[in-house]
This record gives C-alpha cells, structure tokens and sequence, in this order.
C-alpha cells in the first residue's frame, strides 16, 4: 500500500461470494474517483406494490458496482415524505421504498446515489405555489406532454432554492445517501423561455426584453439570456452542492450533461462546478454512428481534468420509437458499455421499471461489468497518451448560423454544426491517430504542451484569447490542421474582417461562403505527401461549400480549385474554366511546426457524402502533421476501429474497440464481425519498461518483442473490444 492510501473496508456480508473489491481511495480523494461501475433502476410510481429490494440488490451486487442510483423524489417521493407539496407516490402505501432499497444495497455494500426529479409537480404545488411553475406566453401553467398532470417548474423560482433543498434535507437526515443526482436538469441543449413574473422580472431588468425562442447569438437579448442563464444553474449547482453536504461532507450532488456532441449549454463552466459529470448519452439514433459513446468521454474529460465521468446506458433499446421496457440487444448494449470504459468514463447501466417482464438485459450486463471488475486496474488511468489534440468547438457548435429558428441553414442547405467534427473524427478512425480532445475554453500553452499537433475542424466562432494561444503553439513547433471558417468570427459569430489566423493559414477570406457547389474540384498541381495515394487522377472532388481566399503565389499551388459546372444534361457537362489561382489547400512548414489549411468544409462534405477521397486527404493532412514513425502506438491490420492509450496505474493499456459492423452507421448491432489480427508497436515513454502483455479481452498473455523503446506483438482477433494491458 503506498502511503496516504488506505482500504476502504468492504461492508458485503458473506453471502455475496465476490463481492466488488474494495478500491484502494486515497485520503484526499471522493469516493466517487475510484468508482468503475454503476447501476441504476429507476422506479415508476406503481412499483412501490411489487418491487423486492433483495431480488434488486442481488442482481446489482452480482454485477459488482459500486453505487445504485435509486429513486429518492422531486416528481414522486418513494419515502413517506413530510416535506410540503410533494407527492407521495400513490401506492407506496405503508411502505418506504427508497429506505428499504437503500438499506438491501448498503448490506451488499454499495454506495447509493438518491435520482431525483426537480423538473415537474403536480397539481396541489401549483395551487399552493403558482410562482414555482413555467408559463406560457398566455400565462397558462406549462403541461407535461404525455402526462398533463404534470407542471413544469421554473428553474429560476423558489422551487430550485427553497422546494428542492426542502427534499435533499429531509432525505439526507432519514437516509444519509452518498450523494444526489437530477434527472434531466441542467442538461446541455437549448435554452427554455419561460413567461412566469420572476422571469418576467428578468427579461424587463436584466436582458433588455423577452429572449428568442430559439438560440439565435446574433441577437443580444439572446447573449445576456445566455450569461443570466448559465449563471443561475451555477447558483442553483453551488447551493445544491452546500445542502447536500450539510449533514454528509462526503456527499455530492451529479447534475445531468450531455449527451453526445451537441451541445448549447457550456460545458467549460459545469466543468469548472461539477464534482462529477454524468454524460446522459443512453444509447444511438437513427442517425448517430457507433462511436458516439466513446466520441461523448472525449467531450467530457475535454473539460473534466481528470476528474470523474459517468455514462447513462440505456439497458432498454433508445433510439425512435423509444422502447422502455424491451431490451437493447446485447452486443450494441455491450459496445456502447465498452466505449464508455475505453475512453475514461464509468459506464452506469440504467433499467426502468421494478418489475420487468424482458429480462435479457441482465445477463448482458453482468457479463460485461464482471469482466470490467476481473481486469478494474487496468481502467485506473492516470493520463492520456494521445500525440493529437481535437479542438471541442463549443461556441461554433452551440451557436454557428442560428438565427431564431430550429432549423441551421448555409443558403438552402441545412447544417448540422456538429457534422465539421463529426468527419474529422470518422478520419482520425480510419487513420487509427491517438487523439484527445480539448475544449476551446480549455485553450492554453501547457494544456496543448502534450500534442504534437492540433485540428481544429471549422471553429468558425473563436474569442481572439483562443486564436492567440493557437498562434503562440504553432510558434513554440505546434502543428496545426484547420478548415473552413475557422476564426472567421468572434465567439458570439460577430464576423471579423479577415480569419483571425491569416497569419498561420497565409491567405486571407476574398468572398462571401460560397456553396452548396454541385460537381466542383481541386486540380493537383504537383506532388506534395498529403497526395500521396492519389495516383491515376488530376482531380479530386472538392467540398461543398468554401471560403474564397486570396491567391498564393503559383509555385506553391497544390490544390487548385474548378468551379462548379453543370450535372445536367450529360452534354453539358464539362468544366467551363480549367483551372484557376485560388488555393483548394494550403499547406505551410516553419521551424518544426507544420500547417494545412483547407478553405472548403472539408470535413462536414466528407461525414455527409462519404466521400472516400475527402477521408483520405484528411487522412494523409493528419498523417503530414505527425510523423507515424514516433506515435505513441500504431496498430496494423484489416478492421475499423477506435483507438485509446492510456498510461494505468499497474502500467500501459491500449483499447480498441471494433466497430466492423454493417450497422456501424445505424443502429443496432446484431452481432459482431471480428477484426484484427492487429501488427501493434507500441512506443514506451522514456525510463518506462514491460514484462507483461496480456489481451484482456481474450485472457491470453501475449508474446512481445523490444526493439528500442518500441515493443512489437500481434493482438488475438477483436471480437467486440479488446485491451492490451502492458505491466
Ligand atoms: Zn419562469
């Protein structure tokens, strides 16, 4: 044991044949830095005549985690609750059932976290407290949808600061729980608008008039909102974080974030407040790729420091239509537990209802988590070992083109902000690149220290801070890969008069965005390594859209651009002008440091055409900018995979997670195409030395040989994931 550590006593009783080992916790840490797996049931009001705690408790204690998330109140109290105004549940009866699951999960000794719902109550609290509620703009109470007994409350009432600590009080006095977590509250998408008086008062004092409906950051009122806002769930996250430590220090309060890539809310601030993130990502779209759960860790420890992410997991099968109570199948289940481990988070596997008639959820989590806790040091990461920084384009992603409606628009084509990241990262895949990513916000010389190159996929709105730390990296032998708009606009998308890093890119905005181009290209003008590939072909395909730049002189032209020409009729289909002087790609060396710069959205047209040309050129751009033959770890062999590398506290892990699947781009996956064998050589950080490699997965130990600080071996075949742990 090393000092300033000590064991938590394990308080399973003997029955349990294997319990959860207890974690060593050092003295200055919370207990929730050390938890790997988590649970949740989450109780429906009727439950309360059929649930049987032990049956409940045995079957998370057989998964080992180390906490369950168990309904407390807020909407229903599942305890005999003599706070004012809120509802019992109607069949809780004589008994207390947040006490008795409570008391079944602390025999098995697991932690509980108290779920809690701050967002609606019911009718007898919004007769006696009509203040507490959201209204529309007709001053009528806002409903529940499907459920319109219920009133939406207002977050900037007395019911977040005088209602709800009444309930965390009286629940942590009874019950003592580790700590509190809120359903849906503050998530990260957009903001509501609300015309109770309090936020009347607001709008009349504080941001000059009645927000728009929808985000719009051109508008000013919009931007004071946002500020007001964000500052009160700060308040509201501070006072919540004070009363749920009143009677407990150990205790924390989890606000719910995420989930995904999209994001509106800032998640630089809740970094900066929450002890703990909990990502609520539960599972896929009809539109979301498989990675998005490990893509959802990267976004989160973006902002976390290290410090603790949990991912919900939907054990029930997400998506539209949504099924609650029907399982997810297994191996998309299994998968997406996987991505939350491989990328740092504690996957949190989450079942509605107490008394379920699909139960072939179970055995798919108990399968994965016991596996998790068999092998649990090797998911003890001290840090990332990622050469590649993936700038988290918070203020472009949450505000690019709005203007008031749902709907994003660059002319007539719709635009997803999320798209320009979401192809760089599909590319940073099929290239197999180690990368993190770090949020603008997060911008400085010594975060950015570790990377040997960052890519900044159309930032098009960054604060000139940012643009100047960019600008100091690339002069300190930084490299960069930036497309599009990128500094084209300050934070709030106030357009400036040229990019703010013309300076890096060496050419400077000649026009409005031009696009959506049908049918345009970028003639190769001569050899340069990011073409490398492209044998056989004058052109490549050029994106959808482009900034117009100034020209470059004629000898540094690689890429040029054709304009647009007809697709139709076949007869008029040829280039009008055959080439012209304005860069399609720029790409600049100085001192160490390297630059590409491409003024299409290269990116965005790659992720929404598939463009296999587009990847490659990204590809071959990010391969330019670091050297393969000094990354951390490169993995050959047929397969599409994510990559993770982390330096452990028993050593060195390398995850990769298979995503060789026809459903890789749809959910959800019916089985698994296995991938690999992989060719691995895994670099060592200086001083550092390994006597074991063993595939975690498969549980075979792996035969290696040294040369130098690299370390060569062959991985078994990845059936779903697969971890090669060096000790
Ligand atoms: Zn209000």
């Amino acid at each position: 044991m090393r000092r300033r550590e000590f064991l938590v006593a394990s308080a399973a009783p003997l029955w349990l044949s294997a319990p959860a080992r207890p974690a060593a916790v050092k003295a200055d840490e919370p207990w929730y830095a050390t938890m790997r797996r988590c649970g949740q049931i989450n109780f429906n009001e009727r439950d309360p005549l059929t649930m049987v705690p032990a049956e409940w408790m045995d079957y998370w204690a057989s998964l080992k985690v180390n906490a369950v998330l168990l309904n407390g109140g807020g909407i229903v109290a599942f305890y005999p609750t003599e706070v004012p105004y809120q509802h019992r549940s109607e069949f809780l009866g004589s008994r207390d059932l947040f006490g008795e699951m409570s008391a079944a999960a602390r025999e098995r000794g697991l932690r509980v976290v108290a779920r809690m719902d701050c967002n609606y109550a019911y009718e007898e609290a919004l007769l006696a407290h009509p203040e507490w509620f959201e209204r529309n703009q007709d001053g009528s109470p806002r409903k529940e949808p499907e459920c319109p007994w219920l009133y939406k409350t207002c977050m900037f009432s007395a019911y977040f600061t005088e209602q709800m600590p009444a309930i965390y009080r009286e629940i942590n006095i009874r019950y003592r729980p580790d700590g509190f977590f809120t359903n849906g509250w503050p998530s990260t998408g957009e903001l509501s608008v609300c015309y109770c008086p309090d936020c009347m008062k607001i709008y009349r004092d504080t941001t000059g008039g009645v927000p728009p409906l929808f985000t719009d950051a051109r508008s000013a009122i919009y931007r004071k909102y946002y500020a007001t806002y964000m500052d009160r769930i700060a308040q509201v996250w501070r006072l919540w974080e004070q009363v749920v430590r009143e009677n407990n220090p150990q205790s924390v309060y989890v606000g719910n974030l995420g989930g995904g890539l999209a994001t509106v809310k800032d998640l630089a601030r809740f970094g900066k407040i929450a002890a703990w993130f909990n990502a609520d990502h539960q599972g896929r779209n009809p539109d979301t790729p498989l990675w998005s759960c490990a893509q959802q860790g990267r976004v989160a420890r973006s902002v976390m420091e290290g410090r603790t992410v949990t991912n919900v997991i939907g054990a029930y099968a997400t998506g539209q239509p949504v099924w609650r109570h029907a399982s997810k199948p297994p191996a998309e289940a299994t998968l997406w537990m996987a991505e939350a481990a491989a990328s740092g988070m504690v996957p949190w596997y989450h079942w509605l209802g107490g008394s379920p008639l699909d139960r072939r959820w179970r055995q798919t989590g108990r399968v994965f988590y016991n596996w998790l806790a068999a092998n649990e040091d090797h998911f003890r990461n001290r840090r990332s070992m990622a050469e590649i920084a993936v700038l988290y384009p918070q203020s472009t992603i949450s505000f690019y083109r709005t203007d008031g409606t749902p709907i994003r628009k660059i002319g007539e084509e719709r635009i997803n902000s999320t798209d320009y990241v979401q192809g760089l990262y599909e590319a940073l895949l099929e290239g197999r690149f180690l990368f993190d990513m770090i949020h603008q916000e997060k911008l400085s010389l010594s975060a950015l220290q570790p990377y040997r190159a960052l890519l900044v996929a159309n930032a098009a709105y960054l604060r000139d801070s940012e643009c100047e730390t960019i600008r100091q990296y690339v002069r300190s032998g930084g490299s960069l890969l930036a497309t599009f708009e990128t500094s084209r606009y300050n934070e709030w998308g106030e357009l400036r008069g040229d990019f703010e890093l013309q300076d890096l890119f060496g050419v400077s905005v000649a026009g409005n965005v031009a696009g959506p181009h049908n049918n345009s290209y970028m003639r190769i003008e001569r050899s340069h390594p990011v073409l490398s590939g492209f044998t056989g072909t004058e052109i490549l395909p050029a994106p959808q859209f482009r900034v117009p730049v100034s020209h470059v002189a004629p000898d540094s032209l690689v890429l040029n651009f054709i304009p647009p020409y007809p697709v139709f009729p076949p007869e008029m289909v040829y280039p009008r002008i055959a080439r012209t002087e304005e860069p399609s790609a720029v790409f600049r060396e100085s001192g160490k440091g390297r630059v590409a710069y491409f003024p299409g959205d290269l990116c965005r047209t790659s992720w929404t055409s598939g463009n296999t040309d587009l990847n490659r050129l990204l590809r071959n751009a990010i391969g330019w900018l670091v050297s393969r033959a000094e990354a951390p770890a490169t993995v050959k062999g047929p397969g599409m995979i994510e990559l993770f590398a982390w330096e452990t506290e028993p050593g060195f892990a390398l995850h990769i997670l298979n995503y060789t699947n026809p459903r890789m781009t749809r959910p959800s996956l019916r089985r698994f195409y296995p991938a690999g064998p992989f060719d691995v050589t895994f670099r060592l950080p200086a001083g550092a030395s390994v006597r074991q490699a063993r595939a975690l997965r498969s549980g075979r130990t792996l035969s290696f040989h040294t040369s130098g600080a690299a370390l060569r071996m062959q991985t078994p075949t990845v059936n779903d994931y697969e971890v090669i742990a060096l000790t």
